[in-house]
Formats: structure tokens, sequence, C-alpha cells
């Protein structure tokens, strides 16, 4: 099932120059031409739902996620991205939400009103392969708890912080109740064995739009048969 995945963490100028935040400048110019090349983005479940029952996608589907809950991605990327009538997907870490400098749930529900969807990333964003059984318990299953509580929907998936996992890690996130999980990876190839380990491209400040094209599988405008 071939659907890009995108990955990114903040929009906006980076006090430290860091290669997590896309200016709004350089995200609305990928943004831009996702539309005018015709692309449709789908949520992490919709992919599910094609990969499980065979669900026909949209053309070109392409899936952007957002790591962390960070503010920006309310203030900065949602409204672009609502211009070019685009959806995401937020990875949200259950107690940074609601926390300075991140997103609080009324912002998330709004997104999610305007057809976002919200998966797990974690409690506490600790690396995974580090932990305990009982606190990849907690990092695991007791985020995907904590959210559904909070939001009052199911909570279908989750990013692995740093992209750090192992078999324990997949079986355990099944074992939460989780269809799929993100992993990292070069590929816009998303099969059903490596549902739990989806791979998604992290976009870097470095990149030109030249750069980010490489990444999506279909090129130029979509053209319409007649
Ligand atoms: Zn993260």
């Amino acid at each position: 099932m071939v659907t890009p995945i995108l990955l990114y963490h903040h929009i906006g100028t980076s006090p430290t120059n860091s290669q997590y935040y896309i200016t709004p400048e350089e995200f609305e110019k990928q943004m831009q031409l996702l539309r005018s090349w015709g692309y449709t983005s789908i949520t992490t479940s919709t992919l599910i739902n094609a990969i499980h029952h065979g669900a026909d996608l949209p053309p070109r589907p392409i899936i952007i996620t957002f790591d962390d809950g960070n503010l920006d991605n309310y203030t900065t990327a949602f409204p672009i991205m609502q211009q070019y009538q685009l959806v995401g997907v937020l990875y949200l870490v259950g107690n940074y939400l609601n926390a300075k400098n991140f997103m609080n749930i009324e912002q998330a529900k709004e997104m999610l009103e305007a057809g976002w969807e919200i998966g797990s990333h974690t409690m506490n964003h600790y690396d995974l392969l580090k932990l305990t059984e009982d606190q990849k318990r907690i990092e695991i299953a007791g985020s995907r708890s904590f959210l559904e509580d909070e939001f009052g929907l199911p909570i279908l998936t989750i990013a692995y912080p740093f992209g750090e996992y192992d078999c324990g890690i997949m079986n355990a996130a099944y074992s939460a109740g989780y269809l799929a999980g993100m992993g990292l990876g070069a590929s816009s190839d998303q099969h059903r064995y490596d549902l739990f380990a989806l791979h998604r491209f992290a976009i870097k400040a470095t990149y030109d739009l030249q750069r980010f094209s490489q990444f999506l599988p279909w090129q130029g405008e979509l053209t319409i048969p007649h």
C-alpha cells in the first residue's frame, strides 16, 4: 500500500537552528506542493482500514504527522494546512498536554473537529528501550487509556519516541490494543507486516523543496482521465 508518511515536530523559527523546526514559509511551500500535485491527506486509521480490509484510498494519499504536541502545531501548522484543505495526525505525549509551549486539550479537540486524528507518543517521551517492563506498561498502555479518557475516543496508533523500538515494544503496543505503530524509514510502501513499524520520513529544516519532493512517490500534477 503506497502512502508516504511525513513526520514534523515544530513549525516555526528555531531559536537554536534546530533541524526539527521548519519555518512557516517553507512549510507552506511544502503543503502547497502537495495540494497542487493532487495529494489527499488521510489519517493513520484510514490507512489501517485499507491495509486490513482493502478499503479504497483516495488518489495520492499521504499522512502528515506531528510528534510531541508542540503548541506551534496548533498556532501555525493547523491554519496553513486548513488553507490547503489538508489534515494531519498528532502524536501527543500524555504529560506534555497543557504544559507550557505545548497544546492544551481544547486546542487538540479543535483540530479533531477539523478532521485531524490523535495518537499516543507515550506518557513521558522516554526511550522505550531503556525502561523496565512496568515503566513500559505505563508509557505504552497507560498513555492509551489516559488519552482515551481525556478525549473520549479510541486511540488506535502509537509513535515510538526517538523512533526507538524492538520486537518486545511492538508486542507491547499490540497487546495494549493499538492497531499500528509509527517507526522511521525511507519507504512509502506500508505493508501489513510492518503495521507496528510504519515508515515515516522525518522532514528536516535543511531540506529545500526539491529535496522534500523526493519523498513523494507521485510527482507532478495529477491528470484526470476523460
Ligand atoms: Zn517525540
